[in-house]
């Protein structure tokens, strides 16, 4: 920490104490917000990460305001331990680079500072200003420059839904609130800020992430914010793909993926995003997907977590069904299959990696299939590395088709004799990051995806960009500008 706030004497003068009147707050944009105190609140210090609280203190010992915010203070308010814990204050960038020497300042259309402590850091923003739509972009709502700094409403009413816009003071440990997150807490409401339909057509993305909230923790919509994501589902198409990809990946990554994937197609999400999907699965094909989702998430209950390749595996599984053993022969019948998963797949803007494990993954379904009456074959098969990945699937998938239960045995026997515990889970939920994914059935780093990995992320995704970029006629500017998310440090976390 260094010296101390350079404009102490003036900007800063303001206030020192902390509010305890809702109306010394400022609102010139909606009525004066709640302010909730510490006596009424659940929302404890030993709650809070310790490095945040150093980062909330240092800057409160510098005279500026700091608050907590976001989906910090929405999950400790529901009783859930917090992912990552974000800072609002009035300081600047170039403050908070001051402030702190282990600090980095990330992203252009949202600046932001990460304060780093060892593998994780704290991301501290700016308050910013109200957003003022480009006039001049058609007449379209979509937000190109977000760095207009300004006080404590504005920043509150620029928040995507209530539930996310609540403010943990520092100074009195009081919650601030504009907007009526905390009543939509306790009514388990996704509310936007604002018009649903404006804040939808500004950032697309907002609906996804509405599903996520929703899904997530089991909430339901408010009536506005629910009729504008049946309206404006088309709009998504005008978002990033790779935000777009990074959050449906972050819906079923997450716990209750079959509540999201139901809502995705329900709103007609999966419709506009993956056509060919859609197409290539009929309804029928879907309602399988549910049910692999539906698996995954009682194992999940059960704390049984899969990686990514087998989620993943799970939406391309109906794309089997077409198979006939007595008919046909396994190299034909893989070739077709790898195919189409490899056609779909691809036009999802999946990482070729994942669709490549997917594959696999699906030929190893067909060879259960096609082997089991082949002892060399299963013997050998059994000890693959991949093995367990593809066992795995094939429970999730067909583990109570009673026309399979003969076959299983055999692959089942076989692999036990083996002695070693059949492996293809992880200890804790898949968090990677999907344009990290790097593939190797198996393996990789698993569950844990520190804020340290979560940089290197970004190069990744940098990566995935560029192997396409050639038949995709990217240049980097535009790969810049794919790239760039809401606060630019929004990267993957689900
Ligand atoms: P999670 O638990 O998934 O991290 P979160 O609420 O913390 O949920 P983040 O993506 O980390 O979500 O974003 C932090 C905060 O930034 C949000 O709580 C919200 O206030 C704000 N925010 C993020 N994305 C947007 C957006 N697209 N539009 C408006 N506000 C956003
Ligand atoms: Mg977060």
């Amino acid at each position: 920490m260094e010296s101390a706030h350079p404009n102490a004497g003036e900007t800063h003068q303001r206030r020192f104490v902390p509010f305890n009147n809702p109306e010394d707050l400022p609102h010139r944009l909606g009525p004066a917000p709640s302010l909730i105190g510490r006596e009424d609140h659940s929302i404890s210090r030993k709650d809070i990460d310790r490095d945040s609280l150093r980062v909330l203190y240092g800057l409160k010992d510098h005279n500026y305001d700091a608050y907590l915010v976001g989906g910090a203070v929405r999950d400790l308010l529901m009783g859930k331990t917090p992912k990552d814990f974000d800072v609002a204050t009035d300081a600047r960038p170039r403050d908070l680079r001051r402030l702190f020497r282990n600090s980095r300042e990330v992203g252009r259309r949202f600046r932001i500072v990460h304060v780093f402590f060892g593998q994780k850091n704290v991301e501290c923003a700016t308050l910013r200003a109200a957003v003022e739509p480009n006039g001049d972009n058609n007449g379209e709502l979509y937000i190109e420059d977000d760095n207009q700094w300004g006080d404590l409403e504005t920043d509150a009413y620029r928040r995507d839904f209530t539930i996310n816009a609540l403010y943990y003071d520092i100074r009195d440990f009081s919650l601030i609130d504009y907007t009526g997150g905390v009543r939509d807490i306790a009514a388990k409401i996704i509310r936007c800020v604002g018009d649903p339909q404006v804040r939808f057509r500004e950032d697309p993305v907002r609906m996804l992430r509405a599903i996520k909230f929703a899904a997530r923790f089991n909430f339901t919509f408010d009536p506005d914010t629910e009729r504008a994501l049946r309206e404006l589902q088309g709009e998504i198409l005008k978002a990033s793909r790779f935000r777009v990809t990074e959050e449906i990946f972050r819906i079923i990554t997450q716990a209750n993926r079959t509540a999201g994937l139901k809502m995705l197609v329900d709103f007609g999400f999966m419709g506009v995003l993956y056509p060919d999907w859609t197409v290539a699965l009929g309804e029928a094909g879907i309602e399988q997907v549910i049910d692999y989702f539906t698996a995954i998430d009682k194992a999940a209950e059960a704390e049984c977590y899969f990686p990514l390749e087998v989620i993943t595996t799970g939406l391309f599984i109906p794309l089997l069904d077409s198979v006939d053993v007595s008919r046909d022969q396994f190299h034909k019948v893989a070739a077709r299959v790898t195919q189409e998963v490899r056609s779909v797949g691809n036009r999802m803007d999946l990482p070729k990696r994942l669709v490549n494990s997917a594959v696999e993954i699906l030929r190893g379904q067909l060879y259960l299939l096609f082997f089991a009456h082949q002892n060399k074959r299963v013997r050998r098969y059994v000890s693959a590395p991949f093995f367990d990945l593809v066992w795995r699937v094939n429970q999730l998938a067909f583990g109570d088709l009673p026309e399979l239960a003969e076959i299983n045995e055999v692959w089942l026997s076989a692999r036990k004799s083996l002695g070693s515990p059949i492996g293809g889970t992880v200890d804790s939920p898949d968090r990677r990051d999907i344009f990290s994914f790097r593939g190797k059935t198996g393996g990789g780093r698993h569950g844990h995806t520190g804020r340290r990995d979560r940089r290197f992320a970004r190069d990744a995704v940098l990566d995935e960009v560029l192997e396409g970029a050639e038949d995709e006629g990217f240049d980097d500017e535009s790969i810049d500008q794919e790239t760039a998310t809401w606060e630019d440090g929004d990267e993957a976390e689900g």
